[in-house]
């Protein structure tokens, strides 16, 4: 069987200069689905890039100086996939899933405990107990299907974040006929584990781009910020750009993975206050800030939430910055973005509102 990590599948992947671009092989169309780190000022002297398939999807690692913390990363990333997949019969969250708890290793257990926090923060918006649902619909399978309304009341018995807990020897316990997936945080935790492996490592400056997601390391060589090309979540190219510095841009959109069945999309994204899948005015939301963990979280969750819950969401944070892309295609931006966001290409003319706190 073909094996299949989180998510995401994938038919084919090309890999371009500064960017990655990766067509989907579900039924959605063939999309480019994550902002891309955006390096061409660069002086291409010192610069190293490794492509790495993992977590199914397509990670670029580029960085400037030594290229020798670049196997280390590989071998971080593997081991990571090896603990985190859902799918991966050998991994310590299928273990969990199997068992309905068990003792897992320290990456696992701070994943899961700093998760639980999040689904907390966001009033299960976030629930890394959603899987069973998931599941049901096909979208770790690719076997799509609606399940029945009777279906999804009793999967959703079995949904709930609070009922998942870790004792300090590392043990997970879950409820009987729980089960749960990382799909929605790995790679924001990926993110942060590697630039923490690159900074110990001399590195300085570097992008990682982890399919939707991005991590950006401190400047560019030459002391300016990145530039992070903001998906169109409605047609083709980008909807915008953003300037950072040491910030994770993770972006989370109903076009990355979706079926079709008779005229109704259902995209890959779970109310689990429904079983159903979103279906709001949200197209993606891109999700700025320190830790690639709480973006990851909160990218997937505000995706959940809607535009105007997602933006009172916000008015009570102060750790982050959010890009709201509507399905009517306005763009919505946080306040803290004002001074670099750029609409770009059929966003060009569009107005961009601007969030602010009151
Ligand atoms: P992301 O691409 O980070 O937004 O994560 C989406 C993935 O997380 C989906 O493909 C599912 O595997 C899983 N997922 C879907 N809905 C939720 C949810 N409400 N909470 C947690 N994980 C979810
Ligand atoms: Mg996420």
């Amino acid at each position: 069987m073909q094996r299949r990590f989180f998510s995401l599948l994938l038919a084919a992947t090309v890999v371009a200069a500064a960017s990655v671009l990766l067509l989907s092989g579900c039924a959605g169309h063939p999309r480019s689905p994550f902002a891309s780190a955006d390096s061409e000022s660069v002086s291409s002297a010192d610069k190293h890039s490794i492509t790495v398939f993992a977590m199914d999807t397509v990670m670029e690692l580029t960085v400037y100086g030594s290229d020798d913390v670049l196997s280390k990363a590989e071998d971080l990333i593997s081991s990571l996939e090896k603990n985190l997949s859902v799918t991966d019969e050998s991994s310590e969250i299928y273990a969990v899933n199997q068992n309905g708890g068990g003792r897992v290793g320290d990456d696992t257990r701070d994943l899961i405990a700093q998760s639980l926090t999040l689904c907390e923060r966001t009033g299960g918006a976030l629930d890394i107990s959603v899987y069973p649902v998931v599941r049901a619909w096909g979208f770790t399978t690719g076997e799509y299907r609606v399940p029945s309304g009777d279906e999804i009341t009793e999967l959703l018995t079995f949904v709930d974040y609070n009922a998942v807990t870790i004792s300090a020897d590392n043990t997970v316990s879950l409820k009987r006929g729980m089960k749960i997936d990382l799909g929605s945080v790995a790679k924001g935790y990926t993110g942060d584990r590697l630039a923490e492996l690159l900074t110990e490592n001399g590195v300085a400056s570097a992008t990682l781009n982890l399919g939707g997601n991005v991590h950006a390391l401190g400047a560019k060589p030459d002391g300016s910020p990145w530039k992070i090309a903001i998906t169109n979540p409605l047609g083709a190219g980008t909807a915008g750009a953003i300037q950072v510095t040491d910030k994770a841009v993770v972006t989370s959109g109903g076009y990355e993975r979706f079926f079709e069945e008779n005229g109704t999309t259902y995209r890959h994204i779970i109310d689990p206050a429904t079983g159903y899948p979103v279906d709001n005015d949200l197209a993606s939301v891109s999700v700025i800030g320190d830790t690639g963990l709480v973006c990851d979280a909160l990218s997937t969750s505000l995706f959940v939430m809607g535009l105007d819950h997602a933006i009172d969401f916000w008015k009570g944070s102060s750790d982050f910055d959010a890009v709201f892309i509507t399905t009517a295609g306005q763009i919505y931006i946080t306040e803290g973005l004002e001074e670099t966001f750029v609409p770009l290409g059929d966003y060009k003319e569009a107005d961009v509102t601007v969030i602010r706190h009151d």
